[in-house]
């Protein structure tokens, strides 16, 4: 990139070490150019799962842009010795995304989570953010005949950016396949960032946000499924990174 921000390397994942301001301003100039872009954010779970699974390692190893997203990417940094500039997480970045977005012209196409849902989410933006303009919306429960119409539908809509919430690491996957095929510039995989924002799931209090303790809320909210992913999944992360560090290797 013309710009290279410095980047680390955690669990053969690329990490691009960059401040939230860094992260907007970058996807801003993206979507300025006329090349199509994925970008990852990557948190413990991801690392995790982009562990044992080579293809999708491979996924956000070619992305162009890779953002540490959560507590766990800064201990892991510490870890390493780098200070991770800040936590860059996709569910504060998306508003402030939106904002730099007003009146720009690029346009975001809402793509997964239940029915009903993207339309909530353009609803609430296009409140808060009247300047803001959303190209479309589509649920993430199609089949797989049902799969080149979206495609059409996204390309046909002149989104320049797409927000792909079905989950790590099949929105990665999806992006990578289809990403020219919708024409857009950049697609960003973004989990359940809908669900917060359709108002139908509660975020963490600020100061537990500002403490990196995110985790614990969505623990505390969904604690059958989320004990897995934090319980175990962060100390796993912890303990991959250390062992790497010091044995090397992640299984090929
Ligand atoms: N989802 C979807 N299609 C599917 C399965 C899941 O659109 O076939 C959506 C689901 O409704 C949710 C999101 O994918 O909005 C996954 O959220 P999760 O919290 O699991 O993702 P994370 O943020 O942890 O990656």
């Amino acid at each position: 990139m013309a710009t290279a921000p410095d980047e680390l390397t955690i669990l053969d994942i690329p990490i691009h070490n960059v401040t939230m301001t860094e992260a907007i301003d970058t996807l801003r100039r993206f979507l300025d150019e006329p090349v199509p872009r994925q970008v990852c954010f990557v948190n413990a779970d991801v690392a995790n799962k982009a562990y044992r699974d080579r293809e999708y390692r491979q996924t956000l190893q070619q992305a162009a842009f890779s953002l540490a997203d959560g507590i766990g990417l800064k201990l892991a940094g510490k870890l390493l010795g780098r200070d991770i500039k800040q936590n860059v997480n996709r569910t504060d970045l998306f508003p402030q995304l939106c904002e730099a977005l007003e009146g720009s012209g690029h346009g975001i196409y809402l793509l997964g989570a239940k029915p009903g849902v993207p339309e909530l989410v353009r609803d609430r933006m296009l409140e808060r953010f009247p300047g803001l303009r959303i190209s479309g919306t589509q649920h993430g429960y199609f089949n797989e005949e049902e799969e080149p119409g979206v495609i059409d539908r996204i390309a046909r809509s002149g989104a320049s950016l797409l927000l792909v919430a079905f989950g790590a690491p099949r929105q990665d996957l999806w992006i990578r396949t289809h990403l020219e095929a919708t024409g857009v510039r950049v697609g960003i995989g973004v989990g359940g960032l809908f669900d917060f924002y359709s108002g139908r799931m509660a975020r963490s209090p600020q100061w537990m946000r500002e403490m990196g303790m995110e985790w614990l809320y969505r623990l505390y909210q969904e604690p059958g499924r989320m004990w897995k992913r934090y319980g175990i999944g962060n100390a796993l992360f912890l303990y991959r990174v250390i062992k790497e560090k010091y044995l090397g290797g992640v299984p090929s």
